[in-house]
């Protein structure tokens, strides 16, 4: 008989992925789920992007962990360093060995610093910083707001980047201010980014393109950044028409994002996942391991990977690992993703859309997809009161 601490259910991640997930499964009857998750704090992280636009601060979306915990739920402090499927086994970084019924993987990304040489370099100067790291988000602000002329960049790389339209936020808001003081006329503002489009909503797409040449943003999209140069301020891209150089006065970033290592030395990665959680994305089962599942950032999902993203998964998962046990029909994602992206500081679009690019609004009408200011109150106002008091308590369905 194994000494090793058992659960009936185990979350590895406790972000919106994982406390969503045991949130749900406590509510939909489910007595024994824990929950490994290192952090002593629960980051709201869609308002990271207010913060780097300099309308939100960075305490407006910090909690105690234990706050964000769902009620009932073992939580274990630590970090998972490797899961060994074959014998159901998860270690953890104190020494303690878990065994599990069914284990859920869901850790998110990371940044990649090593995709992007120069990267890491460049944002621990004062020229360069991204949202996408807590601890640069506000300094994102000093920059955008410090700049009177000159040229400003922005980077939006198409590596994982979690819900990476919102990279524009602080693009858009940041032009916006600076029309508001009389600055725009003197910086030139350039956005680089590494896919085709900027949003993968055809009409969304279009209104994002229109507001940004309304601040005259020059567009460059299939660009890739080789390196960045942090002490001559100079980025090398690569597109089809060949190789160039552009200084930069101002870079903000949306880097390229991998999963965390330990997925994919723990065998549950595939050679077409690139170290993702290698699940069927229709059921979020793991395609080799029937007990494993995977949801969030660190899922290979073939979508876009967003918070919104979440609501339609956790349901999926929690009925799924019941289904698997009793035989029921499985049920399946449909790859639901959502960007809300601000065109202005006062107004906002949500684009909402399945694995195709197909459109896969929530509400029939209004159009959520134009940009509207009741739109932007609610993602800045309103969703972040439904995250806390209703999406990490479970009411998802
Ligand atoms: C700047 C920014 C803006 C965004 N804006 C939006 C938005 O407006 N709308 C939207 O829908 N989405 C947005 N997103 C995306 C959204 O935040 C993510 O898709 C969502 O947080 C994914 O949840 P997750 O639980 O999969 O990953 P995470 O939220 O990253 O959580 C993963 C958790 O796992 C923990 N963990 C990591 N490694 C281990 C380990 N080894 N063992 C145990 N635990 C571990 C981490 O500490 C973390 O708490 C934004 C993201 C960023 C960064």
């Amino acid at each position: 008989m194994s000494h090793h601490q058992h659960h009936d259910v185990l979350v590895v991640g406790g972000g919106n992925a994982g406390i969503s997930l045991a949130a749900k499964l406590r509510r939909d009857g489910c007595h024994d789920v824990a929950l490994v998750e290192p952090s002593p704090v629960h980051h709201y992280r869609p308002m990271l992007s207010f913060v780097a636009a300099g309308t939100a601060r960075l305490a407006d979306l910090r909690r105690p962990q234990s706050q964000a915990m769902p009620a009932g739920c073992r939580w274990y402090a630590s970090r998972v360093t490797a899961v060994d499927p074959a014998r159901s086994t998860v270690e953890l970084a104190d020494g303690e060995t878990l065994t599990y019924g069914d284990l859920v993987v869901c850790p998110g990304s990371e940044v990649d610093w090593d995709a992007l040489p120069g990267s890491r370099e460049a944002v621990a100067t004062p020229a360069a910083s991204t949202s996408y790291l807590p601890e640069h988000a506000e300094q994102t602000w000093t920059m955008l707001s410090s700049l009177t002329a000159g040229t400003a960049v922005f980077v939006i790389s198409d590596q994982h980047v979690p819900c990476s339209p919102v990279a524009l936020k602080p693009l858009l808001m940041a032009a916006d201010h600076w029309r508001t003081v009389g600055t725009l006329g003197a910086i030139d503002i350039e956005l680089v980014v590494e896919g085709t489009h900027l949003v993968d909503h055809a009409r969304a797409d279009q209104e994002l393109r229109a507001a940004a040449e309304g601040y005259g943003v020059h567009l460059r999209t299939s660009t890739t950044v080789d390196r960045i140069d942090p002490a001559q301020q100079v980025l090398h891209l690569r597109s089809l028409e060949g190789t160039s150089e552009v200084r930069y006065d101002a870079l903000y970033l949306a880097p390229p994002h991998r999963a965390p290592s330990w997925i994919a030395a723990s065998d549950l990665s595939s050679e077409s996942s690139a170290g993702f959680v290698a699940v069927d994305p229709l059921t979020l089962q793991h395609r080799t391991h029937p007990r494993v599942w995977g949801l969030g950032d660190a899922a290979d999902l073939d979508t876009l990977p967003s918070g919104g993203a979440l609501r339609k998964q956790a349901p999926v998962v929690a009925h799924n690992i019941a289904a698997r046990r009793t035989g029921r029909p499985m049920r399946h994602y449909s790859g639901y993703s959502i960007a809300p992206v601000t065109t202005s500081r006062s107004r906002l679009l949500l684009a909402e859309f399945d694995r195709h690019g197909r459109p896969e609004p929530t509400l029939r009408f209004p159009d959520l997809a134009r940009p509207r200011r009741s739109t932007l109150v609610f993602d800045r106002y309103v969703e972040p009161q439904v995250y806390w008091r209703r999406l990490l308590r479970g009411h998802v369905s």
